[in-house]
């Protein structure tokens, strides 16, 4: 059974990225085995300033990787977009700056994967801000590619802020019954949800959210069981404006906005998903109401 791990080891060669800079873009560079770099983008959100932070880049063979359907289908679908598999896909964390708080929404992978993800905190530096500044932290869900980046070497690496995080997500993640019935590509994230959650609570910073829970008035925590049993979707409301967070709810907008009953091989409960991907669609093109994915196409 496949393995988060596994498919970033699996030989799928990340490409150097190369974005153009502009005078809103800057790109923070990183010596690595080979050249990378990682990037942020500024925007304005109503009252708050939204900071696109990628954490890396990684090559997901969607034609393996997405379920109830057939390879050749997804292969299919992709090519109307000019796209092949497997397809280059940004991790994607998010920085709001507003209303005397700043609110990161997931954390990247940290030095928890052995890849060439990790990448945020050179963004988040290169944007302006330190790991103090953050007075908050979201976690869509606990996939270590979206909590990893929560520590550093064992300990809090955003020393100053709350960590909001499903009360049922941490209760799933954390059960150690559930962990012995789990299967092979559960295991990675029931092994490493502790490591990621215990400084945090020992702190005194572990906040665990229930639905409808607000962080500040504006961003709103909606409880969206599907991939993960406890992911969280992320409401910010601002000027008449609202944009959602998805979170991992879905991993190719080219295949899965069309076809929502499709899923991916780490959703936990895909009858569950499927049902809240299909009306993200409506809701993209409601006046007023955008979306953002950690797996959308950087910055966007
Ligand atoms: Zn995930």
């Amino acid at each position: 059974m496949l393995t988060r791990r596994d498919l970033i080891k699996a030989g799928f060669a990340i490409p150097i990225l190369a974005y153009t800079v502009g005078s809103s873009r800057l790109i923070a560079q990183k010596k690595m085995s080979s050249a990378r770099s990682c990037g942020f983008y500024v925007m304005q959100f109503g009252t708050f300033k939204l900071v696109a932070l990628e954490d890396g880049l990684q090559m997901l063979p969607f034609d393996k990787l997405l379920t109830r359907t057939t390879p050749e289908h997804v292969r299919s679908r992709l090519k109307r977009d000019f796209l092949t598999s497997p397809v280059p896909v940004s991790t994607n964390a998010f920085l709001l700056d507003g209303g005397g708080r700043r609110v990161l929404i997931d954390t990247g992978a940290g030095s928890l994967l052995d890849s060439e993800v990790g990448l945020l905190p050179h963004g988040l530096n290169a944007a302006g801000y330190k790991p103090e500044d953050i007075t908050d932290i979201v976690l869509t869900h606990l996939h270590v590619d979206h909590g990893g980046g929560l520590v550093r070497a064992g300990k809090i690496a955003f020393p100053n802020a709350t960590l909001h995080v499903a009360r049922k997500e941490a209760d799933h993640w954390l059960d150690p019954a559930k962990r012995g019935a789990a299967k092979q590509n559960q295991q990675e994230t029931f092994a490493e949800a502790p490591k990621i959650l215990t400084p945090y609570r020992d702190a005194g910073r572990l906040r665990l959210a229930a639905d409808g829970d607000t962080v500040i008035p504006g961003i709103t925590l909606i409880l969206r069981p599907g991939h993960t049993p406890g992911t969280l979707e992320i409401k910010v409301e601002s000027n008449g404006h609202t944009i959602l967070f998805l979170g991992d709810m879905l991993h190719s907008e080219q295949v899965q906005f069309a076809e929502p009953d499709i899923a991916f091989t780490f959703d936990e409960m895909k009858a569950q998903l499927s049902p809240i991907v299909a009306q993200c669609w409506p809701r993209r093109r409601r006046r007023n109401t955008g979306w953002r994915s950690p797996t959308s196409r950087f910055p966007v």
